[in-house]
């Protein structure tokens, strides 16, 4: 059997459990810090139930609901607490895995008491964090989400032979992992409607268990840290000049990062000249990333605080480290589309080479 636990509304109920004066209101969570231009990223119960989600610009939201209470988001808690949950799931001494930062997945095998378990689950969550999860219970990974869904929120749902397809026939096709998208419109097109119509016309995709983990950290093995340097020609003083370079060894670097599906929250950078000789520095963040311009970014805060400027510099290197492998998928709409540029520049360097496109700035390392 499969455990699938999905927490209620998380991002809104951290930030109701730890300001209790958003307790019992309509709540919603910007992705950016100017209420009303920003996209709403998550709802609480109370202002889902006006018909605010997720996706909906802010403006709008406050449209439905004038007193509409705002907090932005601060991924670092979210994972925070992601994590955290995670441990204590750990716990339980079942293989566990990440389904999103706020959906975990437990393979019970034929443990025989899976609903007391999801019971158990539930209380210990609430009593050390004060936020609720639901919990589906399934022979796999897909209708182990589906369950998840069906009772929200504080739900358990455990689907088996007998409810099968009085479930599935009670759940718009949405309901289901990989159905939200074009998919699900084009099968709402052939006139399907319900989870069950899918399964009488593509029985192969319930078979497919998409949703379902790849192997754990534990078993994956991957490089320290990642790095690249280079020695100019001579020693060069242009701050433009020397922060291109950081630049280009930030892309770089990022662009393995990603190859490995790998990302850090360490960068580390060295600096060679004839006056300060090497001066390295590293800092780690609290945000793990594999974005080759917030590499960059953390880049230049790290030698801001070494107060070289000015310094004629010969040779320099990034290095990330703090390794391990992507856990979450982007939280923000913004992040979203970040990473949808950042993967379809990559697509486009493998395809046609290396450096076919490349950020404007990295021109000034070619004089
Ligand atoms: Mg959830």
């Amino acid at each position: 059997m499969i455990l699938h636990i999905d927490m209620d509304a998380f991002f809104a109920s951290i930030e109701q459990a730890i300001n209790p004066r958003l307790k019992d209101k309509p709540l919603i969570i910007g992705s950016r810090a100017n209420k009303m231009h920003t996209v709403v990223c998550a709802a609480s119960y109370e202002a889902k139930r006006l018909g605010i989600h997720s996706g909906m610009p802010s403006r709008e939201a406050f449209s439905i609901c004038s007193n509409l209470e705002f907090v932005a988001a601060s991924q670092g808690k979210y994972i925070w607490t992601s994590e955290q949950i995670f441990e204590l799931l750990k716990g339980y001494g079942f293989s566990l895995n990440y389904a999103s930062v706020d959906e975990f997945q437990m393979d019970l095998q034929d443990y025989s008491e899976p609903l007391q378990l999801a019971v158990q689950i539930q209380a210990q969550i609430y009593a050390n964090f004060n936020i609720t999860a639901s919990v589906g219970i399934a022979k796999n990974w897909l209708l182990a989400k589906l369950a998840s869904k069906i009772n929200k929120p504080k739900g358990i749902t455990l689907i088996d032979e007998s409810n099968f397809k009085e479930i599935l026939s009670r759940a718009p096709l949405e309901k289901l992992c990989g159905m939200a998208g074009k998919t699900g419109q084009s099968l709402r097109a052939q006139g399907l409607k319900t989870c069950w119509d899918v399964y009488l016309n593509l029985p192969e995709f319930f078979d497919a268990n998409p949703g379902k983990f790849e192997e754990t950290e534990e078993t994956q093995k991957y490089p320290k840290s990642i790095s690249h340097s280079y020695t100019l020609p001579r020693a060069f003083a242009n701050p433009q000049f020397i922060t291109a370079w950081i630049r280009l060894l930030s892309e770089m670097v990022g662009e393995r990062l990603r190859q490995q599906s790998l990302t850090a929250k360490t960068v580390h950078l060295w600096l060679n000249g004839p006056q300060i000789g090497n001066v390295e520095a590293q800092k780690t963040f609290s945000m793990a990333t594999n974005d080759s311009y917030e590499i960059y970014l953390r880049s230049l805060k790290i030698m801001a605080r070494m107060s070289k400027k000015g310094h004629k510099i010969r040779a320099l290197g990034v290095t990330a480290s703090g390794l391990s492998r992507q856990g979450y998928l982007p939280l923000l709409v913004e992040e979203k589309r970040r990473e949808a540029l950042v993967k379809a520049v990559d697509r486009i360097n493998a395809r046609f080479g290396d450096g076919t496109i490349y950020p404007s700035q990295v021109i000034l390392t070619r004089r």
